[in-house]
């Protein structure tokens, strides 16, 4: 075993292999006190995927042992997330269901001489563990009182007799070693809190130190994965396993992983839900996994960043445009093509007849018949995007301007605008354009995207809302003392969100939606409606959309029960700073 096998009893590995079977065991081991981020991902995978290569097994393990923290939702959107990623526990296990045992074997610590109960204050504890400017480190009055006597306070604090704060169990550990780990951490404290699972069944708590590695003990984990900062715990880990004579799994400890332009710290997310500054814990700017999830990106994309990050002991902080870059790559190849404009102007081919129509047959990706096709209506009046049109021409532009001619995609001719039309404010109104079909015209440079008007095909697709997402902090590191000295909240950038209204998309949504509406299981995941908005960027539909009561009428068309259509922005097309 790489990092050193931890010597055992031979007794207690014949009980685990007999356990096991051999095989290799990990968990995901979160608390349940707020929702996954982009570096839980990276613990998913190396957990789900370490086991998975050896034939193994991984947990989820809901680490509940601080109930004023824990929240049903947490709980919920844990395992919806690992799911989400594409993983499935072997077992759904909680640290509260060995609260019993736990306590037991805090009984047997105490007779072994190993744990003791104190009742000095934090500060006390502070002071005895001495410092440059406190002094040696010293024991408390408490660490010797007699073994009976630790066994009746325990009993007292089980029974609710202390309150908060006065009394703990501690680990009589080693306090003349270096490590801090072994200066006897808290095995127990009072907390009078309900337990989401356990009730008022308990009044003391086991703490991480005592748990951790006691419950992965108990499920026979082999390989007990965690990030860095346990590197000193892994000592004191194997010393309290030690101690009670347990089972006693490998540590083995990865970097955390990190993300430009945001922060993952749960108190500082409050923050910026509570004032506002996002929308809530799944605000698309924000990297927790349900925020990720909201904001379109397909798990595979995470997980393909995340494994090529690899698994070594360094803390990593990486630039958010490669996450960016993995989440292009696989909805380039993934994700159908649509045409859609985000600030239309209506152009009249004047060349055409009044009810000109021609059913075009697109494909969903060019160049890839793989993915299908579906049909558009070309009519006379079309939608192109503000961005295309310029009145003021310029010779490096190649799109719409008045004579000039452009190509409109999937269309055989191009068109050539022949008059703008402007209300009395000078705003650009209408354009009027001719089709360009005499043989021989010269192929144009450009070819823009365009959405029909034909009421007749259901020509175009309103949407209620275009989500358009940039960076939520304008520092690399918004918690830079130095470079944003007044904050992270002063580096929220206000233009990080722009909705915009009005903007048409084809017909093809429905195809995109409908086959979603066939497929999904949950049909709560809108997120899974993806698609690329050609020239524009990757998007996908909100939840915040009313899809109508398309669930009771499983043979209506979403086209005709969907009520509010909002599409989040997934990433760009290009590589800039907006996503
Ligand atoms: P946070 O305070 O950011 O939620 P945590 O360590 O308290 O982090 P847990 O819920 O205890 O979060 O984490 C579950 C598992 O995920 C642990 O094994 C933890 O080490 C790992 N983990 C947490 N954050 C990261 C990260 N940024 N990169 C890699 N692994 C992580
Ligand atoms: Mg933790
Ligand atoms: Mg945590």
């Amino acid at each position: 075993v790489p990092g050193g096998n931890p010597q055992i009893k031979p007794e207690l590995m014949v009980e685990h292999l007999k356990a096991t079977g051999g095989k290799y065991v990990t968990r995901f081991p979160p608390e349940p006190n707020g929702f996954l981020h982009i570096g839980h991902a990276k613990a998913i995978n190396i957990n789900f995927g370490f086991a998975k290569a050896h034939n193994g097994i991984c947990n989820l393990r809901y680490d509940d042992t601080n109930p004023e923290a824990e929240e049903e939702r947490y709980f919920e959107s844990i395992l919806d997330i690992i799911k989400w990623l594409g993983f499935t526990p072997s077992e759904v296990t909680y640290s509260s269901t060995h609260f019993q045992r736990l306590y037991e074997l805090a009984i047997e610590l105490i007779k072994k001489d190993k744990a003791y109960v104190c009742h000095c204050t934090g500060e006390e504890i502070q002071k005895h563990r001495g410092g440059p400017e406190r002094g040696p480190r010293t024991a408390c009055v408490h660490r010797d009182r007699p073994i009976a006597e630790s066994l009746e306070l325990f009993e007292k604090m089980k029974n609710g007799e202390f309150q908060e704060g006065e009394a703990i169990l501690r680990m009589k550990m080693d306090l003349e070693n270096g490590n801090p780990q072994f200066w006897d951490l808290v095995a127990y404290r009072v907390l009078k809190s309900s337990h989401h699972r356990t009730g008022s069944e308990w009044v003391i708590y086991p703490t991480y130190d005592y748990t951790h590695c006691l419950v992965d003990s108990f499920e026979n984990i082999t390989h007990s994965l965690c990030t860095v900062e346990f590197m000193q715990s892994r000592a004191s880990y194997y010393w309290l396993c030690d101690a009670l004579e347990v089972y006693k799994p490998v540590q083995w400890e990865y970097g955390r992983l990190n993300v430009t332009n945001t922060i993952l710290s749960k108190r500082k997310i409050a923050e910026l839900v509570n004032k506002g500054h996002v929308l809530d814990w799944d605000d698309p700017r924000l990297y927790t996994l349900p925020a990720i999830r909201r904001r379109g990106v397909p798990p595979q994309a995470i997980n393909n960043f995340v494994h090529t990050l690899g698994v070594t002991k360094s803390d990593t902080v990486i630039e958010v445009a490669k996450l960016d870059a993995f989440i292009r790559d696989y909805l380039n190849e993934t994700a159908p093509r649509l045409m859609g404009v985000i600030n239309p102007i209506k152009v009249v081919i004047e060349n055409l007849p009044e009810n000109y129509e021609q059913i075009l047959t697109v494909p969903n990706k060019p160049r890839d018949p793989s993915m299908g096709e579906h049909t558009i209506p070309f009519t006379r009046e079309v939608w192109i995007d503000g961005t295309d049109f310029r009145e003021v021409d310029d010779k490096d532009f190649f799109r719409l301007a008045p004579g000039k001619t452009v190509g409109l995609l999937n269309v055989p001719c191009p068109i050539t605008c022949t008059k703008v039309t402007k209300d009395a404010s000078g705003k650009v109104v209408e354009l009027v354009a001719r089709y360009e079909d005499t043989p021989g015209f010269k192929r144009p440079k450009t070819y823009i995207q365009w959405v029909a008007e034909s009421p007749k095909h259901g020509s175009p697709v309103r949407l209620d809302e275009v989500r358009l997402f940039d960076r939520l902090f304008n520092h690399s590191n918004p918690q830079d003392k130095r470079e944003v000295p007044g904050g992270y909240l002063s580096d929220v950038n206000p233009d990080s969100l722009t909705i915009e209204k009005g903007a048409l998309v084809e017909v093809g949504l429905w195809d995109i939606m409908n086959r979603w509406a066939k497929s999904s299981e949950s049909k709560t995941d809108y997120e899974a409606m993806r698609f690329q908005l050609t020239r524009i960027g990757y998007f996908c539909v909100d939840k915040e959309s009313d899809l109508g009561d398309f669930k009771a009428r499983p043979e209506a068309s979403l086209k005709d029960t969907c009520k509010k259509i909002i599409i989040n922005r997934t990433v760009s097309l290009q590589v800039s700073s907006a996503l």
